[in-house]
């Protein structure tokens, strides 16, 4: 069986510099004896990597009031700027991971704010991310996933459009279309590249593969728009957060199968899936001839 990697999978340079930020501030707070590290939420979406930073000392908090004082890691997501103030005011340092990505969209967001635009965030209402970009406008915001939530929307205003970083491409351009149809706009395409790579390698690979393993967070939204846009193409498609899920009756006829992984995989997770992978081909083929390459 062959075993293809997509050419740009796992951790995005956002993620790496959380990590980087989070170890950093471990070490610091040692050396400082200063006391416990939090974070406000899961540092990225990725259960596995969450439980090792809490085996190191990072604790995830949803409530500042489970916290004491200390160190405080904010998120690749990006917080809004009310709940960085009362962060500040309970006396907590702040270690701000927001990904510089994200930024940019706030200061879109304000800046369009100042122009006196209606706020669109194409994306997911529940999200962190959204959360903090609403928490950028002061101005009535409007979260829409689909071009049909467009009518809510009153039409006699200017409409500044941002998108999640991590939305589909496709969605974001079928809702950009559809307000430029309707409203006075200004569209910025916030999608982060990283994401966007990530989606067309997976697209790409899932096209020339019996079966495509993601894997990734449950709770990964980049990792559950990886996991649409493979089974779209008519590829089986099974996600997994690490090896232990994976089944040996999925890849009984396969004779290539294909991995990607969400912006908040780490390496060590893919290797596993791989070595999994390469040992369940071993095991059918004595002769050997597994081929692990990145697809390009
Ligand atoms: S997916 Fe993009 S926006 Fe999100 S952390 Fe990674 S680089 Fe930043």
């Amino acid at each position: 069986m062959e075993i293809l990697l997509a050419e740009s999978a796992g951790f995005c340079f956002g993620v790496k510099r959380a990590m980087q930020m989070a170890y950093q501030t471990l070490e610091e707070a040692g050396k400082e004896n200063k006391g416990r590290v939090y974070s406000l939420g899961p540092i990225v979406h990725n259960p596995q990597v969450v439980s090792k930073l809490e085996e190191m000392g990072i604790s995830v908090i949803q409530d500042l009031d489970d916290a004491d004082s200390g160190y405080m890691i904010v998120r690749t997501h990006g917080i809004a700027p009310e709940k960085r103030e009362e962060i500040l005011k309970r006396g907590f340092k702040i270690i701000d991971a927001t990904c510089p990505l994200v930024r940019k969209i706030h200061n879109i967001v304000q800046k369009f704010e100042k122009d006196g635009y209606r706020i669109v965030v194409i994306g997911h209402k529940d999200h962190p991310e959204v959360k903090g970009i609403l928490g950028h406008s002061n101005r009535k915001a409007h979260v829409v996933e689909s071009a049909e939530e467009l009518k809510e929307i009153p039409g006699n205003e200017k409409i500044g459009v941002v998108v999640q970083t991590t939305e589909r491409l496709e969605n974001f351009r079928k809702i950009s279309l559809a307000l430029s149809e309707m409203y006075d706009c200004s569209i910025s395409n916030t999608i982060c590249y990283a994401t966007g790579e990530r989606q067309k390698a997976a697209s790409e690979l899932a096209k020339v593969v019996d079966i495509m393993i993601v894997v990734g967070g449950k709770n990964s939204s980049n990792t559950a728009r990886l996991v649409e846009i493979c089974k779209e193409t008519g590829t089986v498609t099974s996600h997994v957060e690490t090896a232990k899920e994976l089944k040996k009756s999925w890849f009984k006829d396969a004779t290539k199968a294909g991995i990607t992984a969400g912006a908040s995989t780490p390496d060590w997770i893919i290797h596993e899936v791989i070595q999994w992978l390469e040992k369940l081909d071993s095991g059918r083929n004595k002769t050997g001839n597994t081929r692990k390459k990145k697809h390009s």
